[in-house]
């Protein structure tokens, strides 16, 4: 069997995340009697029997394209029915159009065992689960009642269109017209890059969500809205038959996730598309965020699972393959014995484990800000979420990059071969960092504007939790990872009052840096729990967090000299890169 992901640790970190109490008296009850456990192991089996088989094909074969029709990969269709009638596609939606309005957590952890099994498949309900949050955020009646219960449902999957040949960061240079057409709908013309599953053979319709800029609307970001507009129209049956003006020209081909089609879609070739306006006119950016900050989360996530996935084909490897004699063997050992091959596996697992519970984290705080009743606890929940939410995309993204990168090293010339399915990992990580905002742009979001919310308070909060938790500890490594990262701040909320350029040159060591610090706490927070419960697993999630304090967190206050002492000598790149 391939190893895959393990239950037990996905719902270990989800326990620590909802909080015992929570489940038991709180806000997270519903996740109490075992409800958890029965939905992760019914994902577990829906991922093993339907969407793992078809990881490899996926990768093999993909997506293709013939004259504006994309075929999706065999067994592709299939799977999408049986994961449309098991009723996955709307857990955390909400029940008034036919969701489960199960809390976001748990959505979260069944998504990493999804994605374990198969990303370019589970990025398909990923967009539509973001865009059932955008609609049911800023949609009008009209337009949820139509539109959100087929989406949740999982019978018309809904696409992200932002991106443009010369927009890509940069929305503001986005050029897709809309015009103000009859009864209140609007004709968009133009093109779209890189749309992920923007036409397919999965379902009867596509819902697009597109950005798109009128006529009279000011220039930059203020001049964007956003349009629902569907591959299929209404027709005066009641049936949805009339096919839209919008058309896939073509299919990229890529580096990985190629069961997932990323395509060119030519809006308003001939009449215009016809689209309905989603929130106000020239607020579609905003509109936009609410899809796109769950998009990032759930990226997250996605680097959790291959990371995951990695790690565990990586274990099964080095227990299996005999080189070398370990210090003291008698004979060939497992390359398991060997203490860097030793190494490369924690730091896979705890790099892994520490991601997952600061998405995992992000996740339940969004819960918290929507369950709460208390409109200050329900503020200062949703605060702490958008903090985090670039650190779990960012740091998921990039540490599933490497321990994807390790996981070939443990496999050595295997790994790279394409048989054991390691450099398939590798290849379809590389994506998590580039999408939904590259995580660039993620440490500039955290360091320009997470960090300043509520006059630097939410940071305050998440500062004081980690210190408490490190000096309870009394773990030196990492008591020195969360003062780095005071310093860190400090440093970087002055540089922003007095020099943005030199806190934008910091950004990213400094994402890198909160992880670390936020990652080794709860790490060690969750090796506690696994000790005070009697946990069947307490020696491991021990042995991952001092591992993580001492090998990894234990650099924090190098990254913290560089994000201090470091900016000068990054912006001096002018003057050897910068053309004269
Ligand atoms: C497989 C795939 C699927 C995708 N799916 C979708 C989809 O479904 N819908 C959609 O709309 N888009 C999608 N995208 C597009 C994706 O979101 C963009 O590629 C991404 O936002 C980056 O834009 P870009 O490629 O134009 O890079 P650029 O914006 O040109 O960035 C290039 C580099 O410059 C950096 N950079 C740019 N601006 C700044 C700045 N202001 N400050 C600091 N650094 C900066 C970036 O971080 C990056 O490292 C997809 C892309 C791929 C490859």
């Amino acid at each position: 069997m391939t190893p895959y992901a393990p239950t037990d640790d996905i719902l270990f970190a989800l326990k620590l995340a909802a909080d015992e109490e929570e489940m038991t008296s709180g806000l997270f009850q519903d996740l109490a009697n075992g409800f958890a456990e029965q939905t992760i192991l019914e994902a577990e089996k829906f991922a093993k029997a339907q969407l793992l088989p078809l990881n490899k094909i996926g990768d093999q074969i993909g997506a293709r394209f013939n004259a504006g029709v994309v075929t999706t990969a065999p067994g592709w269709v299939e799977a999408y029915e049986k994961w449309k009638n098991g009723g996955w596609n709307g857990l955390s939606a909400e029940t008034e159009y036919g969701g489960s309005a199960l809390p976001i957590l748990l959505n979260a952890a069944c998504t990493e065992i999804w994605n374990s099994a198969n990303i370019a498949f589970a990025l398909c309900p990923l967009l539509s689960h973001g865009a059932i949050e955008a609609l049911s955020a800023h949609a009008s009646a009209e337009l949820k009642n139509i539109y959100l219960p087929p989406i949740i449902s999982g019978a018309w999957p809904a696409t992200m269109n932002l991106t443009e040949p010369q927009a890509g960061t940069d929305l503001a240079l986005l050029r897709t017209r809309a015009e103000r057409g009859e009864k209140g709908s609007y004709r968009i013309y133009g093109q779209k890059i890189y749309i992920t599953y923007g036409e397919h053979d999965l379902s009867e319709n596509i819902i697009h969500l597109v950005l798109a800029r009128l006529p009279d609307a000011p220039a930059g970001t203020r001049g964007i809205s956003l349009f629902l507009a569907p591959k299929f129209l209404p027709d005066d049956a009641g049936g949805f038959t009339r096919r839209n003006d919008i058309r896939c020209v073509g299919l990229e081909h890529k580096l990985g996730i190629h069961g997932s089609p990323t395509c060119t879609m030519s809006f308003g070739d001939t009449q215009g598309a016809t689209a309905y306006l989603i929130g106000e006119e020239n607020n579609g950016l905003a509109c936009m965020f609410t899809m796109m900050n769950n998009a990032r989360l759930s990226v997250g996530i996605q680097g959790v699972a291959l990371a995951e996935r990695a790690t565990q084909m990586a274990l099964a490897y080095a227990l299996d393959r005999k080189q070398g004699r370990a210090l003291g063997a008698l004979a060939t050992s497992s390359i398991i014995e060997h203490p860097d091959v030793m190494r490369m596996l924690l730091t896979m697992a705890s790099l892994t484990s520490a991601a997952r519970s600061i998405c995992f984290e992000t996740a339940a705080s969004l819960d918290r800000a929507s369950r709460e009743k208390d409109p200050t606890k329900a503020k200062v929940a949703f605060e702490r979420a958008s903090l985090l939410t670039p650190i779990a995309k960012a740091f998921a993204s990039d540490i599933a990059n490497e321990t994807t990168s390790l996981g070939v090293q443990v496999h050595g010339g295997m790994g790279y071969i394409e048989e054991t399915g390691a450099a398939q990992l590798m290849r379809d990580a590389r994506i998590c960092a580039i999408y939904e905002g590259t995580n660039g742009v993620q440490a500039i979001d955290l360091t320009m504007r997470k960090i300043m919310l509520s006059e630097g308070k939410t940071l305050e909060n998440e500062l004081t939790d980690m210190d408490k938790i490190a000096q309870d500890h009394s773990c030196e490594d990492l008591i020195n990872a969360v003062q780095a990262l005071k310093e860190a701040s400090a440093f970087i909320q002055q540089a922003l009052k007095q020099d943005p350029n030199i806190a934008l040159a910091g950004a990213t060591p400094y994402l890198r840096l909160f992880a670390l610090a936020r990652g080794g706490t709860l790490l060690n927070k969750a090796a506690d729990r696994a000790k005070k419960n009697n946990d069947p697993h307490s020696i491991r999630r021990e042995t991952i967090a001092k591992f993580f304090s001492r090998n990894i967190a234990n650099c924090a206050p190098a990254l913290a000299k560089s994000i201090i002492h470091g900016a000068d000598s990054t912006l001096a790149g002018a003057k050897i890169f910068n053309r004269p």
